[in-house]
C-alpha cells in the first residue's frame, strides 16, 4: 500500500505546471521559473524535481520509487519540445542541473552545467554553434570540471592546476587565449584527473550523468557549509532542496551573446531605476568568478538594443506582477534573450522602507502590505549610528553585540574617570570586566561600554540598551586589568587614554578611531524633522509607515525609563507611558550613605530617620518623571534588588578593615558594615531577599516609596499636570504577599491623596512562575499585571540570567536546543505558556485587569507578535526600542487582519 502511494506520488513538475506560490514544493527558483513561464516570458524549457523527492532520497539514500520514470517522461517531453535529444551526438540537448531551496542559500548548494556532453556530442555541439569548436570543447571541459568536483568529490584545485598549466604552456594568463586544440588537450587532462580520483572513466552516458548530478544536488542539502548557513540564517534543516533541470542556453557563443544580472530598483538605496551588470561572451559562472570585469547594464543598450529594450519590458512586467523589487538573471544567446531566474530581491534596511513607500505611491500595494514589507529589525538597524568601515579596519576582538550602535573614544577603566573625562568633553569607552550598579554614572558619561564578561542580559547589556548606548559585552579575548588600567588583546596592550572603537551590532572591537555617522531616522524620531516637509526619501517612507502602524496597532507601547531624561526621549519616540520605572538607581551615588544607615539601623528610630532622609530625594525623582509623562500612565516598581548590592563588596571591605585595624585606627563603623555585609551575604541573591520579600522584611521601606510616589503625583497635579501613578510590587509569588503590601500602601495613599483627585493603581509583576500559575488568585489583589519576562525566563528555565549566555548558550544554539536565546526572544512554548495562563486566568478573575510586559522581550519583534496574540494591552521597552515595538505591533495587527485574538 505504502509502495503504491509512493509510486503514484508526483515528484516532477514541468515549468508550465508550477507557480510562484509553490515554493515549499518547487523551491524558490523552480516556483519562480514556473511563474515566468506562465507569464509568457522566454524561460529555457525544463522541469523541477520536488523537495519531497529530495527529502525521500535523504531519508533512505535512494531515489523514491517512481522518480526515475517521472524524470524519463519529463525529459522525453523536454526533448520533444526542444527538437533535440539529451546528448545526441549529432544535435545534442544539454541541460543544467540546479539546486533551489525554499529560501535562497546563495552558493551553498550545487549546480552542474552542460550535462549531456560526451566525446561524441561535443562534435554535435560544435556544429550547433556554427562550427565553433572552441566553444564546444570549452563547454565539455567545464562539464568534467563541475561534475568531477560536485558529483565525485574530485579536489577542485586539480582542475585549476591543469587549467593554469595549459595557460602557462600557451604563454598567457587569459582563458580566452586558449584555442580549440588547447581545450581538447585540457579535456584529456581533466579526464585523467577524473580517472585517477574516482577509479572510473568520466561517464559518457547522458542519462547517467543526469541522474548522478541530481543525486549530488540532493546531497548538497547536507553539505557542511549548507548546514552552517542554515543555522546562521535560521532556515529549518528539514526542508530539502528542489532540483531544476533546465535546457542550456549559452552566453559564451560570441560577442552577440552574454550574461547579466539586473535589479528593478537599487537594492542598496531603493532608488527607482535599472541596476545591474552585464558581461558579453560569458556564462553566469564567469561573472561570479570575476574572470573579467562586468559593465553596467545600461551598456547593453549600445551592444544589443533589441535585447535591452526587451529586458526592460520584462523587468517592468515582473515588478508589476510581483509588486516588489525583483532581481533577475538572464542570458543572451546570439541576440536572443532568455530569463534564467527571478526572485523578490534582497535589499538593505533603508531600501526596504523606501521601496515599500514607493510601491504604495505607485498604487501597487496598500499600506497594510507596506507594513509586511518592512520589519523591526530593519528599523532598528536604521536607528543606530554606523561606522564608515571603508578603510582597512580589522577587528582585534569579537564579543556579544549587546546594545547596538557604533562608538569610538578613549579607554577608561573606572566610572569616576569616565565622568571626569566626559565632563571635559572627551569621548570615552568604559572598559570593565563586568559592570554593576556602581558603574552607572560612568556608563551614562561614556559613549560606549565594553566588558570582557557577561551576556546579553548582563548588567552592562541591559542598562546600556536602556540608555540606547553602544555596548559590547563578553569580549573574552580581552584580558582586563582594572588596577593596572590596561587590557591585553592578542599581541596588543591598550592602556587608559588609548582610542578604541566598538560596534554594538556586530560585537566587534577595533583599535583606533573609526569614523561614525549619525542616523537620520533617529533625528526624525527626535523631532528635528518637520513631517510635512521631509526631503529625505528614507525618512519620508519611515514616517508614512510608522503613521500607519500607529493607526493599526492594538498594543500600546510604553517605555522602561528611570529618569526624566529617558522618559522625555521615549515620549518623543512615541512611548505612551512608562511601563517600568526601576527605583533602584535612586539608592545609589550620594544616597548610598543613607542606605548604609538604613541597613545598619539598630533601632526603629534610626531606621525611620534614614527612610525619612531618603523620602524627599525619591519624591524629587518621581516629580521629574511625572512631569515629563504629563497625562500618561507611569508604572513605578518598588525596590527590587537585594540591599547588599548597595553596600561595598565583602572582600574589599574585609581588606580595608584589616588594614585599618593593623594601623590601630577606629574601625567601629566599618566593622559594623562588614558584619552587615556578612549577615546579608547570599549564595543565590537572585533567589534571595529581594523584591516584595525585602519590603516585608524591612519595615517602612516600601511605605516610604509609596509615600514618595503619591506625594510626587499630588505635587505635580497641584501644578496643573496630570500624574497617573501605578505602583508595582516586584517578585510576588503568592497573593498574600501582595495583599500585605497593598493593605499598608492603600492606607498611605488614602492619607496623601486627600482631595487632589489623584488616582493610584496597585499591581504586580508576574515574574515568578508560581505567580503565573496562581494568577487568578493574585488578580483579586492586583489592578494590573506586568510580566517580568527576564525573571520569568530565568526561573522558568532555571537559567541564571547573568551567567548562562556567556557560559554555555553557544552549545545549546549549536545543538539546536533553541534557535535564539530565550532571554532575547520569548520562549513561546514554555515561558510564553506561563504568560498565556496568567493572562487568561487573571482576566477571568478580573476582566478589567490591565496587562503589560516590561521584560526585555517587550522590544523584541517576534515577542511583540506573541504578546499581541496573547492579548496584552501594552508592551514596555527601552526608549530606543519604542519605534521598533510600535512598528511590530502594527505588523502583528495586520497579520491577524485586525482580529482581536483575546
Ligand atoms: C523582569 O524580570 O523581566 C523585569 C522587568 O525586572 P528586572 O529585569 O528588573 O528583574
Ligand atoms: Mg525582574
Amino acid at each position: 500500500m505504502a509502495a503504491q502511494e509512493t509510486v503514484d506520488h508526483k515528484y516532477v513538475y514541468d515549468f508550465a505546471e508550477g507557480n510562484k506560490d509553490l515554493k515549499d514544493l518547487l523551491g524558490g527558483k523552480g516556483a519562480n521559473l514556473a511563474e515566468m513561464t506562465n507569464l509568457g516570458l522566454p524561460v529555457p524549457p525544463g522541469f523541477t524535481i520536488t523537495t519531497e523527492a529530495c527529502k525521500a532520497y535523504l531519508a533512505t539514500g535512494e531515489e523514491p520509487a517512481g522518480l526515475a520514470d517521472q524524470i524519463a517522461a519529463h525529459l522525453a517531453d523536454l526533448e520533444r519540445e526542444m527538437g533535440r535529444r539529451l546528448g545526441d551526438p549529432a544535435d545534442p540537448l544539454l541541460v543544467s542541473v540546479r539546486s533551489g531551496a525554499k529560501f535562497s542559500m546563495p552558493g551553498m548548494m550545487e549546480t552542474v552545467l552542460n550535462v549531456g556532453l560526451n566525446d561524441r556530442s561535443v562534435v554535435g555541439l560544435s556544429a550547433q554553434a556554427g562550427g565553433n569548436d572552441r566553444f564546444a570543447w570549452d563547454s565539455y571541459r567545464r562539464l568534467i570540471q563541475m561534475f568531477g568536483k560536485t558529483v565525485c568529490e574530485v579536489p577542485g584545485e586539480q582542475f585549476e592546476h591543469a587549467l593554469d598549466e595549459a595557460k602557462r604552456a600557451k604563454g598567457t594568463t587569459n582563458d580566452l587565449d586558449l584555442d580549440a586544440d588547447d581545450l581538447r588537450g585540457l579535456v584529456d587532462a581533466y579526464k585523467k584527473i577524473f580517472l585517477t580520483h574516482t577509479g572510473r572513466e568520466f561517464p559518457q552516458e547522458p542519462r547517467e550523468q543526469l541522474d548522478l548530478a541530481i543525486r549530488a544536488v540532493f546531497e548538497s542539502w547536507n553539505a557542511e557549509r549548507a548546514v552552517l548557513y542554515r543555522r546562521q540564517e535560521r532556515i529549518p534543516a528539514d526542508l530539502g532542496t528542489a532540483v531544476n533541470v533546465v535546457s542550456m542556453v549559452f552566453g559564451n557563443l560570441g560577442p552577440d551573446s552574454g550574461t547579466g544580472v539586473a535589479f528593478t530598483r537599487d537594492p542598496g538605496s531603493g532608488a527607482q531605476g535599472i541596476y545591474g551588470d552585464y558581461l558579453a561572451n560569458a556564462q553566469g559562472e564567469d561573472v561570479v568568478a570575476g574572470i573579467r570585469n562586468t559593465v553596467p547594464l545600461q551598456e547593453l543598450e549600445r551592444l544589443d538594443k533589441k535585447s535591452y529594450e526587451q529586458l526592460l519590458d520584462f523587468m517592468a512586467r515582473l515588478e508589476g506582477h510581483y509588486k516588489d523589487l525583483c532581481d533577475i538573471e538572464f542570458t543572451i544567446e546570439r541576440g536572443k534573450l532568455w530569463m534564467l531566474q527571478t526572485r523578490v530581491g534582497k535589499r538593505t534596511a533603508a531600501a526596504a522602507f523606501v521601496i515599500a513607500g514607493q510601491l504604495v505611491d505607485e498604487g501597487l500595494i496598500d499600506l497594510d502590505e507596506a507594513l509586511h514589507r518592512v520589519n523591526g529589525a530593519q528599523l532598528a538597524q536604521l536607528m543606530f549610528p554606523r561606522f564608515q568601515l571603508d578603510h582597512e579596519f580589522q577587528p582585534v576582538a569579537k564579543g556579544i553585540g549587546a546594545s547596538p550602535g557604533a562608538a569610538s573614544g578613549k579607554v577608561v577603566f573606572t566610572s569616576a574617570r569616565a565622568v571626569e573625562l566626559a565632563a571635559e568633553g572627551t569621548a570615552v569607552i568604559l572598559v570593565r570586566r563586568e559592570t554593576n550598579p556602581d558603574d552607572l554614572n560612568g556608563m551614562i558619561a561614556a559613549k560606549g561600554i565594553l566588558t570582557s564578561r557577561g551576556g546579553k542580559t548582563s548588567h552592562a547589556a541591559v542598562v546600556a540598551r536602556g540608555m540606547g548606548k553602544t555596548c559590547v559585552s563578553g569580549a573574552d579575548e580581552l584580558d582586563v586589568n582594572i588596577p593596572a588600567k590596561k587590557f591585553a588583546v592578542g599581541e596588543h596592550v591598550v592602556t587608559e587614554g588609548d582610542i578604541v572603537s566598538i560596534d554594538g551590532t556586530t560585537g566587534k572591537v577595533y583599535l583606533g578611531e573609526v569614523p561614525v555617522m549619525p542616523s537620520e531616522v533617529v533625528q526624525y524620531f527626535e523631532g528635528s524633522v518637520d513631517p510635512e516637509h521631509i526631503d529625505n526619501a528614507l525618512v519620508r517612507a519611515v514616517h508614512r509607515i510608522m503613521t500607519h502602524a500607529d493607526a493599526t496597532r492594538r498594543l500600546a507601547v510604553r517605555t522602561n525609563a528611570d529618569t526624566g531624561a529617558d522618559a522625555a526621549r521615549a515620549r518623543r519616540f512615541g512611548a505612551e507611558g512608562i511601563g517600568l520605572c526601576r527605583t533602584e538607581h535612586m539608592f545609589l551615588g550620594d544616597r548610598r550613605e543613607l542606605v548604609e544607615r538604613l541597613i545598619l539601623a539598630r533601632t526603629d528610630g534610626e531606621r525611620a530617620d534614614a527612610l525619612a532622609a531618603l523620602l524627599p530625594l525619591q519624591r524629587a525623582d518621581f516629580i521629574e518623571i511625572f512631569r515629563e509623562m504629563d497625562g500618561l500612565p507611569v508604572t513605578v516598581r518598588l525596590i527590587d534588588p537585594p540591599l547588599h548590592e548597595f553596600l561595598p563588596p565583602l572582600e574589599q571591605l574585609a581588606v580595608n578593615v584589616a588594614v585599618a585595624q593593623e594601623r590601630g585606627e577606629d574601625v567601629a563603623k566599618e566593622e559594623a558594615l562588614l558584619a552587615a555585609v556578612r549577615r546579608m551575604h547570599e549564595e543565590n541573591p537572585m533567589l534571595g531577599l529581594r523584591g516584595v520579600r525585602l519590603g516585608l522584611v524591612i519595615p517602612g521601606l516600601f511605605a516610604m516609596q509609596v509615600r514618595a510616589i503619591t506625594e510626587a503625583a499630588v505635587a505635580v497635579t497641584r501644578d496643573g499636570a496630570v500624574a497617573k501613578p501605578e505602583i508595582m510590587v516586584p517578585l510576588v509569588g503568592a497573593v498574600q504577599e501582595l495583599e500585605t503590601v497593598r493593605a499598608e500602601a492603600e492606607k498611605i495613599i488614602a492619607e496623601v491623596v486627600g482631595d487632589s483627585g489623584v488616582e493610584v493603581l496597585i499591581g504586580t509583576m508576574i515574574e515568578v512562575p508560581r505567580a503565573a500559575l496562581t494568577a487568578g488568585q493574585i488578580a483579586e489583589a492586583a489592578q494590573f499585571f506586568s510580566f517580568g519576562t527576564n525573571d520569568l525566563t530565568q526561573m522558568g528555565w532555571g537559567f541564571s540570567r547573568d551567567d548562562v549566555e556567556g557560559a554555555f548558550f553557544w552549545r545549546y544554539l549549536e545543538l539546536g536546543i533553541f534557535g535564539i536565546s530565550p532571554f532575547e526572544s520569548i520562549d513561546r512554548d514554555g515561558v510564553g505558556r506561563l504568560v498565556r495562563i496568567a493572562a487568561e486566568e487573571g482576566r477571568a478573575a478580573r476582566p478589567e485587569l490591565k496587562l503589560g510586559v516590561c521584560g526585555e522581550h517587550g522590544g523584541d519583534p517576534d515577542s511583540v507578535h506573541f504578546f499581541h496574540e496573547v492579548g496584552l494591552d501594552y508592551v514596555s521597552c527601552s526608549p530606543f526600542r519604542v519605534p521598533v515595538a510600535r512598528l511590530e505591533a502594527g505588523r502583528a495587527a495586520v497579520e491577524t487582519d485586525g482580529s482581536d485574538s483575546r
